[in-house]
This record gives structure tokens, C-alpha cells and sequence, in this order.
């Protein structure tokens, strides 16, 4: 398997600052500590220009390559940012944060185009620039709608923009793409249900919202099995039922909120209007009264047909044919990558984290012997689509 000879050497320094970034994460745009650990690093490669503060607290680093003309500059992004949940671990590399775990392997993500950055800095063997976008508040916070929003494919003039996330369950040295969707858009929603409370003993001088509540989680599970074309995926999942106070008092009130998740436009249009007519329509139908808020998250994300091609090549070689999957099914997770890619062409592409515990568990560790494979596909990727002659 050609790994690249360097990004071998580099695997135990690479895993070194992994491991300082999972004992110390850090939520949302409140990446500080991790932001000045990967400025100080990229300044120490020789990076041409290492800018901060995009999108609040994104960094970008340029490196210049020395081989030839191109007008072209490539986006290699990373996340920064951890989740709010506490570590199950004794690894003398566990989180010193309480409450806080990097659970989704943004800090190996972050070593690994970090690594590709010391690299792409020595060698500089690709013609056009490289753009390294570090952004924080991947989990929830459209860190990437901010450095967008922010001008930063503009301020670098990127032209083609690349992800990559870990994946538990697909083995070390593995790698799985797809063109189109590969994550999925996500809205969240609130459903307010108003009845009319009373003593439990006398359900028929009240309007029963807990009941109310029973027939909408139940009834709003048709929207994805009878009227969304079941070859287009859709989930609807109600994640959190609050209301009541005692055995025997019916409450006013019962709160449902949840979560919608689609790979396309029209499936998406459709489900948020269902949500809406359908838990209404059953809270009529029970007196009481549904009040629908609909949250715009995370768009699809796209992957675009020649960039996924350009993955998949650089992928095959470092990996062979047989080891990466051009044709993986998307998931209907969501991921904020999506705002990069429709602000420009691009692919995001799954590593191997091999058989770890899932995204986003209290036992997950992200795999550092993944580390030299996401680091060698980000610099094959920069030395095959950036040479001079692709885009005279
Ligand atoms: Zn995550
Ligand atoms: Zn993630």
C-alpha cells in the first residue's frame, strides 16, 4: 500500500498532536487553545500565509507550490470543534475537559491536514496554491456557513474546495465516496401541543395533550412511509417529549422536538410541509392545538461529479483499486462541509477509522493509525489535481 515515505515518518509526531487535541477539546467557535496550537504549527512549516479570525475563529494557511503556472487554488478543510458530552475513557490521552469530548475525530481531522501541511510545505511539489481551512463549530454551529458568509473563497480566490471525515466500521486504509448527495440536510423541529389541562381521573372535561402528543409522534411516521416516494430516503426522528408533572394532574402543555433528515430538495420541501399539516390536522382532530416551528440546519452535501473523480483517483492511489468505494451510500448524517460545496465545486470523501466504537459515543477515539492514509490522500490529492498541465 503506498502510503507516502514522509507522512510514515511524520505518524508518530502527527499522533502526538492528535492526542493533545483530544485531551484538550474545545466546543463550537470557542476554539481558542486549538486554534493558537494549529497557527503556531503552520507557521513553523513555512506556510506562505497563515490567516485567523475567518468566520470568528477559522484559520486558512496558503502554501504556494513550485511547480509551474496555475491560476487554480484547492481547499483542504478540517474541523476544529468537540461535542458537549463526557468521555468514557482511561486513555492517558482522555479529556481534561469536563463535559467535553472530541467525539467525532475533528482532532484527528485537524493533525491530519496539519501533517499534510508540513508536507505540501517541504515539498511543494504541485503548481497553483493550497488553501488548509481550519473551521471552527462544525457540531451545530455552521462554522462553515460562517467562513463562507465571511468571504474566505474569495479572500484566497479557492476554486475547487475537498473534505474528509473518519469513519467507524469502514477499515484502516479504506476510503468511501460517492458523486452527489453523501450526508444528508438536516432541520430541526418544535412541536407545541396546547389542550387543556385538568385531574386525570376526568379526562373528558380536558383536552389531553400528552395523549395528543402519543398520536402526533406516531402519526407524523406516515409522512415517511406513505406520502414521500419511498426510493427517496427520508427521516423523521422526535428525539425529545417534554410536558406533565404529576400522576394525576393532565398538563396544559406537552413539547415535542426533533429532528428531519432528507437527501434532496423536493423531499425536503415536502416533509416540512407534511410536519406541519399533519400534526396540526391530529391535534384538531383531538381539540387541542399544534403549533409547527421548522428550523433550517446543515444543506445536503453535494458532491460534484469531476471532484469526485479527482478523490477517488488520488484515493486509489495511495490505496489500490479494490480499497476504495466509488459508489458508498450516503448517510443521513448531516455535516457543514455542505455550505462549502455550494459555494464551489468540491468533493468530501470517508477515511477508515476502522472497528472503533460510532461517531459521537462516549467510548469513540479516533483511530491514529488512520493518521498516514488521510494524510497521504490530502497530499496525493494536491500533487495530482494541481500540476501545471491540468489546468493550462
Ligand atoms: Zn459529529
Ligand atoms: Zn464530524
Amino acid at each position: 500500500m503506498p502510503i507516502i515515505n514522509r507522512m510514515a515518518e511524520l505518524h508518530d509526531e502527527i499522533t502526538g498532536w492528535r492526542r493533545e487535541f483530544h485531551a484538550n477539546p474545545e466546543l463550537l467557535y470557542d476554539v481558542h487553545q486549538t486554534v493558537k496550537s494549529v497557527k503556531e504549527r503552520l507557521l513553523s512549516f513555512g506556510c506562505d500565509e497563515v490567516v485567523s479570525g475567518i468566520g470568528k475563529t477559522g484559520v486558512v494557511a496558503i502554501i504556494k507550490g513550485a511547480k509551474g503556472e496555475n491560476d487554480g487554488v484547492i481547499g483542504l478543510r478540517a474541523d476544529m470543534d468537540a461535542l458537549p458530552m463526557h468521555e468514557l475513557s482511561d486513555k492517558p490521552w482522555a479529556s481534561r475537559a469536563a463535559g467535553i469530548m472530541h467525539a467525532c475525530g475533528h482532532d484527528g481531522h485537524t493533525s491530519m491536514l496539519l501533517g499534510a501541511a508540513k508536507y505540501l510545505a517541504e515539498t511543494r511539489n504541485f503548481a497553483g496554491n493550497v488553501a488548509l481551512i481550519f473551521q471552527p463549530a462544525e457540531e451545530g454551529g455552521a462554522g462553515g456557513k460562517a467562513m463562507v458568509e465571511d468571504g474566505m473563497m474569495e479572500q484566497f480566490a479557492i476554486t475547487e474546495v475537498y473534505g474528509m471525515h473518519n469513519l467507524p466500521g469502514l477499515d484502516i486504509g479504506k476510503f468511501a465516496i460517492c458523486p452527489g448527495a453523501i450526508t444528508a440536510a438536516t432541520d430541526e423541529f418544535d412541536i407545541k401541543i396546547t389542550g387543556h389541562g385538568g385531574h386525570a381521573a376526568m379526562p373528558h372535561l380536558s383536552v389531553d395533550p400528552v395523549f395528543t402528543a402519543a398520536s402526533i409522534i406516531t402519526g407524523i411516521q406516515s409522512i415517511v412511509s406513505r406520502g414521500s416516494n419511498p426510493l427517496n430516503s427520508l427521516v423523521i426522528t422526535v428525539t425529545k417529549v417534554n410536558g406533565g408533572t404529576a400522576y394525576n394532574v393532565i398538563p396544559n402543555e406537552v413539547m415535542l422536538n426533533g429532528t428531519i433528515r432528507s437527501l434532496d430538495g423536493d423531499t425536503r420541501d415536502y416533509a416540512k410541509a407534511q410536519l406541519a399539516k399533519v400534526a396540526s390536522g391530529i391535534a384538531d382532530a383531538h381539540s387541542a392545538k399544534a403549533e409547527v416551528t421548522i428550523r433550517a440546519g446543515y444543506p445536503v452535501t453535494f458532491n460534484h461529479q469531476a471532484q469526485t473523480d479527482s478523490a477517488g483517483r488520488a484515493a486509489k492511489l495511495i490505496s489500490g483499486d479494490e480499497r476504495v468505494d466509488m459508489d458508498a451510500s450516503p448517510m443521513m448524517g448531516g455535516e457543514d462541509f455542505s455550505f462549502m460545496l455550494e459555494a464551489r465545486p468540491g468533493a468530501f470523501i470517508f477515511v477508515g477509522n476502522g472497528d472503533t466504537a460510532g461517531l459521537h459515543h462516549a467510548e469513540y477515539d479516533f483511530n491514529d493509525s488512520a493518521i498516514p492514509h488521510g494524510c497521504s490522500y490530502w497530499a496525493k490529492l494536491v500533487e495530482t489535481v494541481m500540476n501545471s498541465d491540468a489546468n493550462d
